[in-house]
C-alpha cells in the first residue's frame, strides 16, 4: 500500500524544458483533477508525475496505483509517496501497456489514467492510451495547441481532425477546466486544458480497425484546406468518392475541415468498403 507523506518538502530540481516539465501549483486545479474519477476507478496510472504533485493526493485513494516518469531525478521525491513497485522510472512511450497493465496485476480493472501530459508527446502517448482497452477512463492536461485537436474547447469552427475523429470514435471526451499559465510553475507560454474522457462500451469503430481508421484520417486530413474531392482522389476511384458522397448529400468541394463526426465515420465506412 502507498506511504503516507512525509512531511519535509525535497526541494524541487530546476525543470528540464526538453521533457515538457511545467509543474502544477494551483490547489484548485490538482483538486480537480485528483476528483475526476475516484469513485469508479479501480486502478489508476500515472504517466509522468514528476516529484509526485498530483501523486501525493492520488496515492491516498487505496487503489492499485502505478507510475511511469522517465526522469530519473524524480524517483527520490516518488519515493515519498510510493513502494518501489509502483514506480517505473522509464520513457512511457517505450512501456507497452497492455503488458504493463498485467505485470502489475491491473489488467482487467477499470484503469485511470492520469496525466499531465509533456507537450512535445502528448499526441502519440494519447493514441496509445486510446488503443489500451483496460484504460476506461482519463483525466489529461494538454497545452492548447493539443486540446485544441482532442476537444474544440476554444476553436468553435474548423476544428475536425484525425486526433478528434480517433479520440471520439473510443471515448466520450469533455472539458473539465481551462488552465491558465499561472497555475504552473515555471509558466508554459499557453494556456492548458483538463479534458475528460469515458470510454465508449461500444465504440464508433471496431477496436480492430483502429489502423486502418488511423490511415484514412491521415489522407482524409492531409491538406485540410483543400477540396476533399480532389485529396481523396490520389487513394480511391473518383466514381466511389462520388457516390459515397451523393448518398450522404455531401459536396466533394467541401474541404475536410468541415465535415462532422458522423460525416468523417460514414466516408470511412463507405470509402473502405
Ligand atoms: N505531474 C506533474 C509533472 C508534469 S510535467 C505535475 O502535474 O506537476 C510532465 C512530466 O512528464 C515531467 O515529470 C516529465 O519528466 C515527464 N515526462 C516527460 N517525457 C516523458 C516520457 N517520455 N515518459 C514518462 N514521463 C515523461
Amino acid at each position: 500500500m502507498s506511504k503516507v507523506p512525509s512531511q519535509t518538502r525535497l526541494e524541487l530540481p530546476s525543470p528540464d524544458k526538453s521533457l515538457g516539465q511545467h509543474f502544477l501549483r494551483d490547489q484548485n486545479i490538482i483538486q480537480q483533477i485528483c476528483h475526476d474519477f475516484k469513485d469508479q476507478a479501480e486502478a489508476i496510472v500515472e504517466i509522468g508525475p514528476g516529484p509526485g504533485i498530483l501523486t501525493e493526493h492520488l496515492a491516498l485513494m487505496g487503489l492499485p496505483y502505478f507510475v511511469i516518469e522517465k526522469d530519473t531525478r524524480f524517483g527520490v521525491y516518488l519515493d515519498q509517496f510510493l513502494n518501489k513497485d509502483q514506480i517505473t522510472l522509464d520513457d512511457a512511450l517505450q512501456v507497452e501497456l497492455s503488458t504493463f497493465f498485467k505485470e502489475k496485476n491491473i489488467s482487467g480493472k477499470k484503469i485511470w489514467l492520469v496525466s499531465n501530459l509533456p507537450y512535445n508527446i502528448a499526441t502519440p502517448l494519447l493514441v496509445n492510451f486510446l488503443q489500451a482497452t483496460d484504460i476506461k477512463y482519463m483525466t489529461l492536461m494538454f497545452q492548447k495547441e493539443v486540446a485544441d485537436k482532442v476537444f474544440p474547447f476554444a476553436t468553435t469552427k474548423n476544428f475536425m481532425g484525425s486526433l478528434l475523429v480517433l479520440c471520439q470514435s473510443f471515448f466520450e471526451c469533455n472539458l473539465l477546466v481551462k488552465v491558465p499559465p499561472g497555475a504552473f510553475a515555471p509558466p508554459p507560454k499557453v494556456d492548458s486544458a483538463v479534458i475528460t474522457f469515458v470510454r465508449r462500451e461500444i465504440p464508433l469503430v471496431p477496436m480492430a480497425e483502429f489502423r486502418t481508421l488511423e490511415k484514412f484520417l491521415r489522407q482524409m486530413f492531409s491538406q485540410r484546406r483543400k477540396q476533399i474531392g480532389g485529396v481523396l482522389k490520389s487513394y480511391y476511384k473518383p466514381e466511389i468518392i462520388k457516390e459515397s458522397f451523393d448518398s450522404l448529400g455531401l459536396s466533394t468541394t467541401l474541404r475536410s475541415e468541415v465535415l462532422t463526426l458522423e460525416h468523417v465515420l460514414e466516408l470511412y465506412r463507405k470509402l473502405r468498403s
